[in-house]
């Protein structure tokens, strides 16, 4: 393997779940609505065996042996397909039993659905940002046509997935929750659809502002009309009783960052650190975790 990427950080998530996702560089989209890090070609220059050994030393670090759950995401993880594919056949030769991808599906092609099937990848979360099309390049500056097709791919290939979108009030609102339900029930009723709330303080530039409790809740009851499984995340200052949080009270997690990123984390640690998240985030290097 001769292939190389740019890994800004890996997220151990250790409380409620042990669970890693690994934080691939670069993305194809441009949303108006990132906030990411990875989005950009940032990070640790690492060959797919390097990336096996910081994630291995990694977990030894923190969870005192490998964990069995890892996730690859970023950025967009299919845009070099080579690499993905090459750490998911590390990660089973290590050992790992539970393999995600998170992806934004517009590389999705019966090519790489064929692939992560034939290595039996456990999960795929895709994010369909919108069903309008007009709405989803102004979004993200490309089509939707790819994703809309992926979504067909994963269901005819059997592979397990499910879909997100984050309602953004004015952009991703309602009515845009109310066709990508139509649209997925058209593939299958049974399909589980995620609902996120768009969270502004992430945000350098104003787009929108956080939904109201009035219009998640009618967003939620528009996709259980076609949809038979819909979930609803809300960040806990919200307190709409009865629902899913995005985020546990439990909720801890160490990440292993790029020695040459820790600036970049500054805005990120705030929002966790702040009176009405308190967010157990803690971080040790890559240099250190390297060097133990
Ligand atoms: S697909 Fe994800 S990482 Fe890429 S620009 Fe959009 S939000 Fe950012």
């Amino acid at each position: 393997m001769t292939n190389f990427k740019k890994v800004p950080f890996l997220t151990c998530e250790v409380s409620p779940r042990r669970k890693v996702k690994i934080n691939l560089s670069g993305c194809n989209f441009n949303c108006k609505g990132c906030f990411a890090i990875a989005k950009r070609d940032v990070g640790r220059t690492l060959s797919v065996e390097g990336l096996l050994d910081l994630l291995v030393k990694s977990c030894q670090i923190i969870y005192g042996g490998l964990v069995d759950d890892v996730q690859m995401t970023g950025g967009e993880p299919t845009k070099d397909r080579d690499y993905l594919l090459s750490l998911i056949k590390g990660l089973r030769k290590l050992g790992v039993s539970r393999i995600g991808v998170s992806t934004n599906g517009y590389m999705l092609d019966k090519d790489l659905v064929e692939k992560l099937k034939s290595l039996s990848v456990d999960y795929i979360k895709l994010d369909l940002k919108a069903y309008t099309d007009e709405i989803h390049k102004w979004y993200t500056g490309k089509s939707n046509i790819n994703v809309l097709r992926a979504v067909r791919l994963l269901h005819d290939y059997g592979l397990n997935f499910y879909v997100r979108t984050i309602f953004t009030p004015n952009i991703i609102d309602v009515s845009e929750i109310e066709k990508i339900a139509k649209f997925l029930s058209s593939v299958d009723k049974n399909i589980l659809y995620r609902l996120f709330q768009f969270a502004p303080e992430q945000l350098d530039v104003k787009l929108s502002r956080k939904p109201t409790e009035e219009e998640m809740l009618k967003a939620f009851d528009v996709a259980r009309k076609y949809l038979n499984n819909v979930e609803f995340f809300v960040y806990p200052e919200n307190k709409i009783s009865g629902y899913k949080t995005a985020y546990d009270p439990n909720y801890k997690i160490v990440e292993v960052r790029a020695d040459e990123l820790l600036e970049n984390f500054k805005k990120i640690d705030e929002i966790a650190m702040s009176a009405d998240k308190n967010w157990n985030v803690q971080f040790l290097t890559m240099n250190q975790v390297l060097s133990s």
